[in-house]
């Protein structure tokens, strides 16, 4: 097992993994830039170091300054969290050159799911399903209209190296699609440094389903079930929940089994996501794989009872992964919310400040994912994610009622937050009945 480990991330993620080491009997590092010297993970690690001004570009992407602190520290390994350098293969591949243990997939790895459009051409030719489009790349607006005579409209212009429900365009005529492509590709060199863009066809009210993989360094990959994050605005997740309503035990081996056989075929190691879209037909399709722990990792634990940071720093340590498939049962039902630093009604703007007040739901069934605490101050710097809200009920309705209390007792003062919006949607029959896709929240503000 790992001595020390260096965390390199902030905010809540930062502490989730400072937590498991300690549990583990790991030291840790936690670098940091200036404006979260008082963070908690700042305190509650064994060191730390500051390694530049706010702005993550001269600090959580500041890869000399957190190579310079790992090697200072003297560290065996490191755990990038998610954002930030998480999915950078560059980033993954100098840590190795340093001899720092990267906590992740391979390199390899890595640059291909990086590559959106590479990885659904690798999970096609598995026999997975993935959505009717492009072959690969195109390389022009002459291809792109070939395509669409294919497939027909609506379809989305996707950026190969997008992420986080950036650099997605929907047409749904010529006019859109000749106009959207040159857009899509600046936006796509803008955002990621690749102007490469692929079309898929554009699924109308989909739900958004997700399965967890662990795999270790000896060819053992087991899933551990769905959650389906299909409340989304602007294609990012607000709400998920494990299991899905809209997933029986037969699509839950179908969909599993498709998800290990994409992390087989490509020697994946360490935890994993494979997501899919499902349409209203029941039919699942790929769309990417993150490489990665996930924010939403927490309703997982909650209905596996596995402790999926530990598993993974486990994994990366050498050790053999201690289940098999037939050892993972999913009992109970588990919701998160993304409480966002967002004022929702103006068009989520971003809330930073300081908190005044700070109350956080407790009680049966409550566990808050958070950095936060009274005092503190969110800069305007990063991600908007301040808390996750996850509850645990024996059942879907529990899981609800706990979630509508949790709600009420969460003071969050002066700034902002997306909690009144999902007090609005667990409130709503859509929710409670399931009925939803993926457009449901932007239905929601449009209604109002
Ligand atoms: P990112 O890497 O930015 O998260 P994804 O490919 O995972 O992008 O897609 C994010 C979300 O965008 C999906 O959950 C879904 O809501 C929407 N989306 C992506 N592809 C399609 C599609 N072909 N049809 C409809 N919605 C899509």
């Amino acid at each position: 097992m790992f001595d020390k480990i260096l965390i390199a991330n902030r905010g809540e993620i930062a502490l989730r993994i400072v937590r498991a080491c300690k549990e583990l009997g790991i030291k840790t590092v936690v670098v940091y830039s200036k404006v979260d010297r008082e963070s908690l993970a700042v305190r509650l690690a064994d060191e730390a170091v500051c390694i530049g001004p706010a702005p993550s570009g001269s600090s959580y992407l500041n890869i000399p300054a957190i190579i310079s602190a790992a090697e200072i520290t003297d560290v065996d390994a490191l755990h990038p969290g998610y954002g930030f350098l998480a999915e950078n293969a560059h980033f993954a591949e100098i840590c190795e050159s340093c001899r720092i243990k990267f906590i992740g997939p391979s390199v390899d790895n890595l640059r291909l799911m990086g590559n959106k459009a590479l990885a659904r051409e690798t999970v096609q030719k598995l026999g997975i399903p993935t959505i009717p489009g492009s072959k690969s790349i195109i390389k022009d607006k002459q291809e792109a209209l070939e395509v669409v005579k294919k497939i027909g409209y609506p379809v989305i212009i996707k950026s190969a190296g997008g992420g986080g429900g950036k650099g997605m365009r929907i047409a749904h005529n010529e006019i859109s699609l000749l106009n959207s492509i040159d857009t899509a590709q600046a936006e796509a060199e803008a955002s990621f440094g690749s102007p490469d863009v692929y079309i898929e066809k554009y699924i109308q009210r989909p739900r958004h389903i997700e399965f967890q993989i662990l795999a270790d360094n000896y060819g053992n990959i087991i899933h551990l079930g769905e959650r389906d994050c299909t409340i989304q605005r602007r294609h990012q997740k607000l709400i998920e929940e494990a299991p899905s309503l809209r997933v029986d035990k037969e699509l839950r081996e179908k969909m599993g089994r498709a998800a290990v056989k994409c992390a087989k075929s490509i020697g994946y190691k360490g935890a994993g996501t494979v997501e899919f879209l499902l349409d209203e037909q029941g039919n699942y399709y790929f769309i990417e794989m993150n490489t990665r722990i996930q924010v939403e990792h927490p309703i997982t634990e909650m209905v596996s009872g596995i402790d999926l940071l530990k598993e993974q720093i486990r994994i990366a340590a050498g050790e053999r992964l201690r289940y098999q498939q037939k050892d993972i049962e999913i009992k109970g039902w588990a919701i998160e919310c993304r409480i966002n630093a967002e004022d929702w009604e103006k068009d989520f703007s971003p809330s930073p400040g300081r908190i005044e007040k700070w109350i956080i739901p407790g009680g049966r069934g409550v566990r808050v994912d958070t950095a936060v605490y009274p005092g503190c101050v969110i800069p305007p710097y990063y991600d908007s994610l301040i808390a996750k809200l996850i509850t645990y009920g024996k059942t879907r309705e529990e899981a609800i009622l706990i979630m509508r209390r949790a709600l009420e007792e969460f003071v969050i003062d002066p700034i902002k937050t997306t909690l009144p919006l999902y007090k609005e949607i667990f409130a709503s029959e859509a929710f409670w009945e399931g009925k939803f896709h993926t457009q449901i929240i932007e239905e929601l503000l449009q209604e109002k």
